[in-house]
């Protein structure tokens, strides 16, 4: 005789209470802890009665359904990865470009299916659940998460975002191809001081709600199930603690009822980091009472909530309302009828299949951005290039941070096989034309691990990343370099970061290329040869003199898989170049923050020492043709807060080939109650302009966006005169202007 929770004819709240009756204190705390499933997994399911686990490998996932058989009450287990650009952590699994390649694509149709791709892989692995996608708008280049974001616009994030969690959950949560899509990190976690991984976020409430997080909201919006703190402090308050954050703003406003999760170790972090509460018993009581549910990996939290329940600073009744919404989450899923363990013949269809490695050259293909382009791409008349730098046959570059062998996981020590990446130097070789020479030589290196002088590991144990070191140019190897560029018509040189310049806890000081890249450019560029430089990174970077003064650059970020093949298709022209600037480039570090959306008021518009240009503005990027803008018109100037601003702009494609163009439409509010940004994007539109054609295209704002947030923090719509601003990027000298005015 079944007992009531485990009887699926009941409904989920009845279930839910009855176990809940059934379960004793360790039990609760247990459930709320997500545990990392590398360390004794037999200890953290029977010995800490986890309720979930993450990064677990292949062999793991099928372990931990036969320990759950051996709990008291066999409460699945929820099984969490960041599965971020694809499940790549799974071997042979498909590896799609990061999210800001993704974003260069400003292709939400194209998102949505990376995300339905990725589900449909891990969930074949038994994994319920990806930390994905990230919300964090990019603000100071020198960060080291940049790769992980959709760049630096809130509304192209907020689209991008929902596109990916729709991709993810697809047709919700008792779809047995869905996972839980998780919007992190909620919020304000990129606003960083001097670029400083989690360090107090100097943001006000004001602030936030202006620009940090509008597409976190849109999240919620969307039916995202699980929000992820980010571990830093606010005005003194650790997110893990923010009542006001996660409670009046998400739970109240938004109606957000999912599921909150810490991120890694945020409870302990506010003992031994950040050192605002005593011992975990204090910090277990501040993070239930701020609404959280799922703890990760602070395994003290087990012991702790329970001290506090008998200190009487927690109460039992306080843990029952965090556990009733991580069981009602397991009941939603299924997962008591069915666990969605790993499933060996659907992994056999799925992982890595040719559709998913087709979808993703087609986004690898549309996140390549041509920023410059003296005339010399695409490359036709027949010769001899010398493919040079470190990153032309990189795998781990190419790939970026959060796949493979990038650290996080313990069982992929050699990365993905070989053979599925292109890299630049496979893409060449394959799409190299009759008649065409190819000479290869990396000619340099970035960098090299060493131990970090601060010692083997933090406070808490956890082990302290070796540090890089630039490794400089060898001479005779950068001599035999230019010896190969001299002789040959084009020298195409992949520049760009490794995993260990990016990612968490690595940020950088500099935007400087690394190691002896800038030698090479310079001793290239010296030969007189025309010279591409294609940068394979995961932020932009400030480039020398000598790869500005190249016939052309190529930015693509970390362009998955298939990216080699996508540069070799553009370089050689059977692809048309299509991507945009999700975020702005700098040309010197000391021009952070770069973003294009500042608000107005300063003295002047430059350093003494340097313009404030961006080196490359947001939205940015070439095609091999020219496309130009005129004769925007509005339809109707005057229209209401409820109403639509509805405009048409002309473009001509005045080139031989077809051109993918990307409308931006930016609206500037003229004159505003309180400072604001000078200009925001609020809608874009992609259209295909065919060589020698004109096309008419519409586009349209809803007055209601055209808002500001006000000196109480409220987002509001001021009416009075405002400027629709169209055209290829956020430049203003690239815009044309239209007034309009919202009555
Ligand atoms: C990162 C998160 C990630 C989590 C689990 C943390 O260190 O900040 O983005 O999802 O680890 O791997």
């Amino acid at each position: 005789m079944p007992l009531p929770y485990q009887d699926p004819t009941l409904d989920v709240s009845a279930r839910v209470e009855d176990l809940l009756g059934r379960m004793t204190l360790p039990e609760k705390v247990g459930q709320m802890l997500q545990l990392d499933a590398r360390l004794d997994l037999p200890e953290i399911v029977l010995g800490k009665l986890a309720g979930s686990i993450l990064h677990t490998s292949p062999p793991k996932l099928v372990e931990a359904a036969e320990l759950v058989a051996r709990t008291r009450l066999r409460i699945p287990l929820i099984t969490a990865e960041d599965c971020i650009h694809g499940h790549a952590f799974w071997p042979g699994a498909t590896v799609f470009p990061t999210q800001l390649a993704m974003a260069a694509t400003w292709d939400p149709a194209l998102v949505e299916q990376v995300g339905r791709a990725t589900a449909v892989e891990a969930s074949a692995t038994g994994v319920h659940w990806t930390f994905s996608p990230v919300l964090c708008i990019a603000r100071d280049l020198r960060w080291g998460r940049v790769d992980e974001t959709f760049g630096e616009d809130p509304y192209l994030i907020s689209e991008l975002g929902a596109a990916m969690i729709r991709g993810y959950q697809g047709d919700g949560l008792t779809d047995p191809t869905a996972i839980l899509a998780t919007a992190k990190h909620f919020a304000g976690y990129s606003e960083t001081q001097g670029g400083r991984d989690a360090s107090e976020a100097d943001i006000s409430r004001r602030k936030l709600r202006s620009w940090f997080l509008p597409p976190f909201e849109r999240a919620a919006r969307a039916g995202c199930r699980v929000f992820m703190l980010g571990y830093q402090s606010m005005d003194g308050v650790p997110i893990t603690a923010n009542k006001w954050l996660l409670n009046d703003v998400l739970k109240q406003e938004w109606g957000f009822t999912g599921t909150l999760v810490t991120d890694w170790d945020n409870v302990g972090r506010m003992v031994w980091e950040q050192k605002v509460c005593a011992d975990h018993a204090e910090a277990a009581t501040v993070a239930v009472q701020a609404g959280n549910d799922l703890i990760m990996t602070t395994p003290g939290f087990f012991e702790g909530a329970q001290e506090a329940v008998r200190r009487g600073s927690l109460s039992e009744t306080e843990i029952d309302a965090a556990v009733r919404r991580i069981l009602r989450l397991k009941f939603e899923l299924g997962l008591f009828e069915n666990p969605r363990t790993p499933d060996a013949e659907r992994q056999r269809e799925v992982i890595g299949c040719a559709s998913h490695a087709e979808l993703n050259l087609e986004v690898a293909r549309r996140s390549l951005v041509l920023l410059r382009n003296e005339g010399v791409l695409p490359l036709t008349s027949p010769g001899r290039i010398a493919l040079l730098g470190p990153n032309a046959d990189d795998v781990s570059a190419q790939l970026g941070d959060w796949a493979g062998d990038s650290g996080q996981v313990d069982w992929l020590p050699e990365g993905h096989p070989r053979s599925l990446t292109t890299t630049v130097l496979d893409g060449l070789r394959a799409a190299l034309p009759a008649g065409w020479e190819l000479d290869f030589d990396p000619a340099v290196e970035i960098e090299r691990l060493v131990p970090d002088p601060e010692g083997e590991t933090f406070p808490d144990g956890q082990p302290r990343p070796p540090i890089s070191q630039g490794i400089p140019a060898s001479p005779g190897r950068l001599a035999a370099a230019a010896e190969l560029a001299a002789a040959a018509d084009y020298a195409i040189v992949v520049v760009g970061d490794t995993v260990n310049l990016t990612g968490e806890g690595k940020s950088t000081a500099t935007l400087e290329l690394q190691g002896g890249q800038i030698a090479l450019l310079d001793a290239v560029a010296a030969t007189g040869t025309p010279m591409i430089v294609v940068l394979l990174d995961g932020k932009p970077h400030a480039l020398p003199p000598s790869a500005l003064g190249a016939a052309a650059i190529v930015q693509a970020f970390n362009p998955g898989m298939r990216g080699g093949q996508a540069i070799a298709e553009l370089l050689f022209g059977i692809i048309e170049p299509s991507g945009r600037m999700p975020i702005s480039a700098a040309r010197h570090a000391g021009q952070q923050p770069i973003f294009y959306n500042q608000v107005r008021g300063q003295h002047g518009t430059r350093y003494a020492d340097l313009s404030q240009d961006p080196l490359f503005a947001f939205g940015e990027g070439l095609s091999y043709t020219t496309v130009t803008y005129d004769g925007l018109s509005i339809e109707e100037p005057g229209v209401a807060v409820d109403g639509t601003v509805r405009a048409t702009v002309r473009l001509t494609n005045t080139g031989s080939r077809a051109a993918l163009e990307t409308v931006q439409v930016y609206v500037s509010d003229l004159v505003t109650s309180v400072t604001w940004a000078s200009r925001e994007l609020k809608a874009y539109r992609q259209v295909v302009v065919a060589p020698g054609e004109s096309v008419t295209v519409e586009l349209s704002v809803p007055a209601a966006d055209c808002t500001l947030v006000d000196a109480s923090a409220t987002r509001v719509v001021e009416a009075g005169d405002f400027e629709l601003l169209v055209g290829p990027d956020s430049r203003p000298s690239s815009l044309l202007s239209a007034k309009f005015r919202i009555s």
